[in-house]
């Protein structure tokens, strides 16, 4: 097979990241093995391995485009699955800071889908590669490293299974992680905040005179008050709507309490709808006490050949909706890798040292974003980067400029959607126009 790298490749884990990632590996291996402990649902249900299933998710336009580069005709399969077509800057009205975002077409569509649905069609479209399987209740109990090499995994059962490269999308917990560690294969630092967020999200099917409407309402925290609302319709003539709030703030788990928790939000977009509507599934509840990072980058020791993506890596407050994206983007930077590897006729060995710091990198950008409302909160509690003042005041800047200025405005969209970084304010040709609305607003030195 040309630009193949090796004969055996195993991901842990058959979520979001997971599935991105065989995708990625697929042209280079001769197989692809996806191992996870779960029982994979046929159709769109929730499931308990990933425990977040029944919230709310949208799949941000960075991370929906990656996937489509991995897997052509991806957008594809998501609409033939009875995706919504929403129009980022129109078809979600959006309260940041407090206020309301003016609408504007910022250039672009995002497919609504339930995150069961996203997983489901993707994992569609993966298994339709011919030299990837996936396994469910399969556990994997280890990571086997041989002169700091990983060459496969030991199973729950004791089963070993070899292979020359090894992915860990294992999830927000990071077992395997921990068990590497625990075997002296490695030594790294995590970083945890306490963010103490809870979802509590319901599923509704639209009332009559609601079908068809292509319209999501996004309240998002606005310190100091605690709380915030997210509605999207998903396939099926349904909302998902979830209700979040911070600390003791936690919206009841009783549908009166829930309508009753929605009609407190600024305006009643979310209230009328839900307040009528059928619910199509039981309130489910989702608490998340910190946001985790993991330094494998900075690791003393790791084993090449062992490359950790998504939630392993870092696992963030979900309100601004990146963790799906940042899988994706990483499993893009992997087929990079590979890919460029493939064409110099360079093999695995040192993948891992070069892949980490920019995956690293990747969630690191989605962890700036949501801490810097997270430490806005007194009750957070994790140590504030030295710059924590200046990067507040940049996005509050950011956020001011949009309710003036159109190019800020869809500039905001396309960073939220991980389409544009944030390096484009300081060298693109926003540049002296931010600087100049920042001049005055920095923080003085005490
Ligand atoms: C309430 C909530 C709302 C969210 N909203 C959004 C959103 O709007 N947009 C967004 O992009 N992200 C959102 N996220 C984050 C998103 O869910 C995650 O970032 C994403 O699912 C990470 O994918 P992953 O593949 O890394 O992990 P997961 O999807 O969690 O998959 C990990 C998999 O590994 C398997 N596994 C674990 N251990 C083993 C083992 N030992 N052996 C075999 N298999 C194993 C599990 O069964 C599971 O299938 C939200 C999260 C929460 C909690």
């Amino acid at each position: 097979m040309a630009g193949q790298l090796g004969q055996t490749a195993i991901v842990i884990g058959a979520g979001m990241g997971g599935l991105a990632a065989a995708a990625a590996l697929s042209p280079h291996f001769a197989a692809v093995q996806v191992l996870d402990k779960d029982t994979l649902p046929d159709g769109f249900d929730p499931r308990s391995g990933a425990g977040q299933s029944s919230h709310i998710h949208q799949l941000l336009k960075g991370g929906a485009e990656t996937l489509e580069r991995l897997l052509p005709g991806m957008h594809a399969a998501f609409y033939d699955a009875g995706a919504v077509e929403l129009r980022a800057g129109q078809d979600i009205a959006l309260r940041d800071f407090g206020g309301l975002m003016k609408e504007i077409d910022a250039g672009f569509t995002v497919a609504s889908l339930s995150r069961p649905a996203y997983e489901r069609v993707l994992r569609e479209r993966v298994q339709a590669l011919t030299n990837v399987t996936i396994d469910d209740q399969t556990p994997v109990k280890r990571f086997t490293v041989s002169n700091g090499i990983c060459n496969g995994v030991e199973l729950e059962d004791g089963t070993m299974v070899a292979a020359d490269l090894v992915v860990d999308a294992s999830g927000m917990n990071a077992p395997l992680a921990e068990q590497l560690a625990a075997d002296g294969h490695t030594e790294y630092s995590t970083e945890a905040i306490r963010i103490n967020v809870t979802y509590v999200t319901g599923r509704f099917a639209m009332p009559e005179a609601y079908r068809g409407e292509r319209k999501g309402f996004f309240f998002l925290p606005a310190p100091p008050s605690h709380y915030f609302g997210l509605l999207l319709p998903v396939e099926n003539d349904e909302w998902v709507v979830s209700l979040g709030g911070r600390g003791a703030n936690v919206p009841p788990r009783d549908l009166e309490g829930f309508i009753d928790y929605a009609s407190r939000y600024e305006t009643d977009d979310i209230y009328k709808r839900i307040r009528d509507a059928k619910p199509v599934a039981d309130l489910k509840m989702y608490r998340k006490p910190y946001s985790t990072r993991r330094r494998y980058d900075q690791a003393k020791r790791w084993p090449d050949r062992l490359l950790p993506i998504g939630d392993t890596i870092s696992t963030i407050n979900p309100t601004y909706g990146q963790g799906m994206s940042v899988a994706a983007l990483q499993a893009g930077l992997l087929a990079d890798k590979l890919a460029s590897r493939a064409a110099a006729g360079v093999g695995l060995d040192g993948l891992a040292a070069e892949y980490l710091p920019p995956a690293f990198a990747i969630s690191h950008g989605a962890w700036s974003i949501s801490t810097n409302s997270d430490y806005v909160y007194p009750e957070t509690e994790g140590e504030r980067p030295v710059n924590f003042a200046v990067s507040r005041t940049v996005a509050t800047v950011l956020r001011k400029l949009c309710d003036t200025d159109e190019d800020f405005l869809i500039f905001r969209y396309r960073l939220a959607h991980m389409l544009d970084s944030d390096t484009s304010l300081r060298d693109g040709p926003l540049a002296i126009r931010f600087f100049t609305a920042l001049q005055g607003s920095m923080p003085q030195a005490t």
